[in-house]
């Protein structure tokens, strides 16, 4: 029997590569467990076909001594990852029979090391939502405690890989949707700098926020899917060069902020600031220098994400029109194919979505709402751009209250998105954020602790992460 609760990269590919088990036996545990929990659990929506084949290459690399640190690694991958051959539905009725015709950028990076991709993971439609209740394909259940929501929107991910159907999982954010899934479920989540992981290949929400990112038990095991996924892709116009990434000095200063007004706010759970204490307590005993700090501009970000967000959704989505792609309702007309073929393919709050972002960006609101948005964000980076003149890190609890029942929130967005409210500084400000467990409720619930660097240096999150992580 493999102990698949306690396994980590490092320590399968250890017991692969002495021969302690075969890749075939580590990903039999894991589809043993999928058979066992998946209908409940509802995390995967699809076990890919080509398992055998994918196994067969990764034992030849073990058998010719060309195996890598990923070689044979059993790994979940998010609903709008596009992967060769595969569907990719973003867990949406309108692509619901699209197949990706490439791999995107991470998946073929992935593939020189020969991991397992194990299947597609349930997600909110689209990216949008916070506890994928949204999918088109059924909830997902938190596997720690199945009548709660396992967060969004990479829920599918992060409950694959809590409940030992995944060793590990590929994941996206726009705002949140890695780091407070991870949150939830008890698990690492990294949101990468902005244009530190190429975006070809994803489909895309809000492209001046979207970003690919790693979920795991461990920071190491996120570390090393990371360092696989990032580098320089001539794909995405956002994506950083390498020369720009090798010239981030490496210095740590072991000093961290807490934004004390940011905690202020209302909806904000008595137990997970109690929590956040704790941990402020822990970081200080291990000789971290933890401050209080004012940055009162990162109060707007949620606000600001609620006016950029849907107006880049609004256009992205302007694409699904019944005619390139998925879903397509006859009609005579070439508008009724359009408005038919989207109101039976978008789910309510995509709908929701495009409609704020169509009227935020229209004529005469363009300039009250978008442009005032883009300025505020700025202004957001800049404050924190002279923050991280003195400190390493500004740390917040990840999500404002724990994983809360399915159906609590789905008919109250705005409860739903606040959520979002410690996520969204990261986003808008291209930074590098991670969640690490930073322990539980009393009634067992896990909460997370969140720490954002300055941009591209990942570097700092995962020492202090598992500085952090000893501790708990
Ligand atoms: N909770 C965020 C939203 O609903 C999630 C976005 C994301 O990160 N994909 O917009």
């Amino acid at each position: 029997m493999i102990d698949l609760k306690n396994l980590t990269i490092e320590k399968a590919h250890q017991s692969l590569s002495k021969g302690e088990y075969t890749v075939t036996e580590l990903v039999n545990a894991y589809l043993e467990v999928i058979k066992e929990k998946n209908k409940e659990i509802n995390a995967y929506l699809e076990i890919y076909n080509d398992i055998d084949n994918q196994i067969k290459k990764a034992e030849e690399m073990f058998k010719n001594g060309t195996a890598t640190i990923l070689t044979g690694i059993p790994m979940a991958v998010k609903d709008n990852i596009l992967v060769k051959g595969h569907i990719a539905s973003a867990s949406s009725k309108i692509l619901s029979n699209y197949k990706a015709t490439y791999d995107s950028f991470v998946i073929k990076k992935l593939k020189i090391q020969c991991p397992i991709f194990i299947g597609r993971t349930n997600m909110d439609e689209f990216a949008m939502g916070s506890s994928t209740e949204t999918s088109a394909y059924g909830v997902t259940r938190n596997p720690i405690d199945t009548t709660r929501v396992p967060g969004g929107s990479s829920g599918g991910s992060a409950a694959a890989v809590a409940s030992d159907m995944a060793l590990v999982a590929l994941g996206t954010e726009t705002c949140g949707s890695i780091r407070q899934p991870a949150s939830f479920c008890g698990l690492v989540g990294l949101k990468p700098t902005y244009g530190a992981v190429s975006r070809s290949g994803i489909i895309a929400m809000g492209s001046s926020l979207d970003q690919v990112g790693t979920l795991g038990k461990t920071v190491d095991d996120v570390e090393i899917l990371f360092n696989a996924i990032n580098g320089y892709d001539p794909k995405d116009s956002t994506s950083v060069p390498d020369i720009q990434r090798e010239s981030i000095g490496k210095k740590i200063n072991k000093k961290i902020g807490i934004p004390r007004g940011f905690l202020k706010g209302e909806g904000i759970d008595k137990e997970v600031l109690e929590n956040f204490e704790e941990s402020c307590k822990k970081l200080k005993k291990a000789g971290y220098e933890v401050v209080d700090v004012e940055l009162p501009s990162i109060g707007y970000s949620l606000a600001v994400y609620y006016i950029i967000m849907p107006a880049e959704v609004s256009s992205n989505l302007a694409r699904y029109d019944g005619m390139r792609y998925g879903l397509s309702d006859d009609a005579s007309k070439i508008f009724d194919v359009y408005a038919k073929s989207r109101g039976l393919g978008f789910g309510k709050e995509v709908r929701r979505r495009i409609l704020l972002g169509t009227y935020i960006l229209s004529h005469g609101y363009y300039d009250a709402y978008y442009n005032t948005a883009v300025k505020v964000r700025q202004i957001i980076k800049n404050e924190l751009l002279a923050f991280f003149n003195d400190f390493d890190a500004f740390i917040t609890p990840t999500v404002p209250f724990p994983p809360f029942k399915l159906g609590e929130k789905l008919n109250d967005p705005m409860a739903m998105y606040l959520s979002d409210i410690f996520s969204a500084p990261a986003n808008l400000a291209d930074l590098s954020s991670l969640s690490v467990p930073a322990g539980k409720t009393k009634d067992g619930l896990p909460l997370g602790l969140q720490f954002t660097a300055p941009y591209l240096r990942e570097d700092i999150l995962f020492t202090i992460g598992k500085d952090f992580e000893k501790l708990v």
